[in-house]
């Protein structure tokens, strides 16, 4: 609720009865995540107006930390390719849907291969979210340092533009295996067919501005997309 409540204090408005019922409703979002209601996220985002401020607030908090994809590593842009991801899945893990340790900033790349899945199949986390000594199987971006666990390479000429990942530790091979391969072998094949990799970047910038949580549908596109270029 800490976190909640922050990500309102950045929202501006000199109206007493505006500012009660956004604290209302974000106590009402906090209450149902804990009760492992699924689906708020997408929920909010269409629950204007005051969920939809609340959304908006939090990914602006969550964004303010940093500016490039806690996976890959790219620069992320408003309105361009900045998603928010849950770090646990929200689908799996709904009392962490508000949880700020759970929340990073992603590309909207990693954001759409990564999807649902859980790379870290927690046993019963209960409601409290699991610290930084939880022996994490996999890369956890707010819990781990990106540079201890992983190497990024990147190369770049007029024609190409590839990108390589290698995982130092346990916990970083894990995110190469479940996430980043499928990440460099997406890029790679959009690089090799311009007119494939023009008709992504329109329908990535298309998501970011106005799906942010995207649908079933849009998702198997993507899926379909990496998998059959
Ligand atoms: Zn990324």
């Amino acid at each position: 609720m800490k976190f909640l409540q922050t990500a309102l204090n950045g929202y501006k408005t000199n109206q007493y009865k505006r500012r009660k019922i956004l604290k209302k409703t974000a106590v009402n979002y906090y209450l149902l995540a804990k009760s492992n209601v699924t689906g708020l996220w997408a929920t909010m985002y269409n629950d204007a107006p005051y969920g939809r401020k609340l959304y908006d607030a939090i990914t602006q908090q969550v964004s303010n930390s940093s500016s490039r994809c806690a996976y890959c590593q790219d620069k992320v842009f408003h309105g361009a390719n900045l998603n928010i991801d849950h770090i646990l899945p929200a689908s799996i893990y709904p009392q962490f849907t508000f949880t700020k340790a759970n929340l990073v900033v992603a590309c909207v790349t990693c954001n759409a291969l990564k999807s649902d899945r859980d790379y870290y199949t927690l046993q019963n986390p209960g409601r409290y979210y699991p610290n930084s000594s939880n022996n994490w199987q996999c890369f956890h971006p707010v819990h781990h340092v990106y540079a201890e666990h992983i190497d990024r390479f990147v190369i770049q000429t007029n024609h190409i533009h590839l990108r390589a990942y290698i995982g130092k530790t346990s916990a970083g091979v894990a995110i190469c295996t479940n996430l980043l391969v499928n990440v460099s072998e997406f890029e790679a094949k959009a690089v090799a067919n311009p007119n494939v990799a023009q008709a992504i970047n329109n329908l990535n910038t298309y998501m970011a501005k106005h799906c942010p949580n995207k649908t079933q549908a849009l998702k198997n596109l993507i899926s379909a997309m990496t998998t059959n270029i």
